[in-house]
């Protein structure tokens, strides 16, 4: 049993209004049942999502929150608005975004972007993966999964790890429960991340520095799904997620 991952290799500096899809089929021949699997980096740079920080005015509650912990308003700003739930303050902001992912900065980025600039996320990271995702297989003439990632922090362990944020035709999900062990006892709670699992694997060739790998090919596994999934499937639906509930906790106390 094994399968492949491989780095789409010479793919320039991405910049707004870049054609990702044609970018990637020049330098790769896909093949049906592929994951192709693309950085939020370069997806967000060619939708055009890049802002100067000298350009954002911080409103008030930025103006507050930046005295708390310290740090930049303008970029408290930029957070704020990409983000529907702020969970800490400080030493960090973690926030749950507008679509409903929960990460730190809101996934807004200064690295791997010029000096100044500031690299927001993807808007709706399922509608990329599918824009991609359609638009891949119009021009490979395949079937394709996408997954669009970010590197993500976990709560309980150091070091950060590729995450999927958008997707497209595959479950990100895979409910064990019902499956037997080998000693033939019912699986009970094991559902399995598959799309981060995925993007974990690609983020090896990835990187997170100046290696110019943004795309990476999943090539042996066979996770397509030929209907609409989204990345809330992954979400942890709010009634059990006794993190979140202790955040909260935490944020009216101090
Ligand atoms: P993120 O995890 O989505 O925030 O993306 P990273 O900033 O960690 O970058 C992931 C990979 O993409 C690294 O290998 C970067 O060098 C590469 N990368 C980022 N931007 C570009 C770009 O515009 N062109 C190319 N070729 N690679 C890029
Ligand atoms: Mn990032
Ligand atoms: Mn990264």
């Amino acid at each position: 049993m094994k399968f492949e991952a491989i780095a789409v290799e010479n793919i320039p500096l991405i910049h707004a209004g870049d054609n990702l899809p044609s970018i990637i089929c020049e330098n790769i021949e896909l093949q049906d049942r592929d994951i192709v699997i693309a950085a939020s980096t370069v997806v967000a740079k060619a939708e055009g999502e890049i802002f100067r920080l000298e350009d954002i005015t911080p409103g008030k509650i930025s103006l507050e929150i930046a005295a708390r912990a310290g740090k930049d308003a303008r970029f408290i700003e930029a957070v704020l608005s990409r983000s529907r739930e702020v969970l800490v303050e400080k030493p960090f902001m973690l926030v749950t975004t507008l679509s409903g992912h929960t990460c730190v900065n809101a996934g807004i980025d200064e690295s791997n972007i010029e000096n100044g600039f500031l690299l927001y996320p993807p808007e709706s990271p399922d509608a990329s993966a599918s824009r991609l995702g359609q638009e891949l297989e119009k021009l490979s003439g395949k079937k394709l999964s996408v997954i669009v990632t970010d590197t993500n922090g976990r709560a309980f362990k150091i070091g950060q790890t590729g995450i999927a944020i958008g997707i497209y035709k595959i479950k990100p999900v895979k409910r064990w429960i019902g499956e037997k062990d080998l000693f033939g006892k019912d699986l009970e709670i094991t559902e399995e991340a598959i799309a981060d699992e995925l993007a974990g694997a690609a983020n090896l060739l990835m990187g997170e520095g100046a290696d110019g790998i943004p795309v990476v090919v999943i090539r042996g596994l066979d996770y397509y799904c030929d209907k609409e999934t989204y990345i809330k499937e992954m979400y942890r639906p709010e009634e059990q997620d006794i993190i979140k509930k202790g955040l909260r906790c935490l944020q009216k106390k101090s």
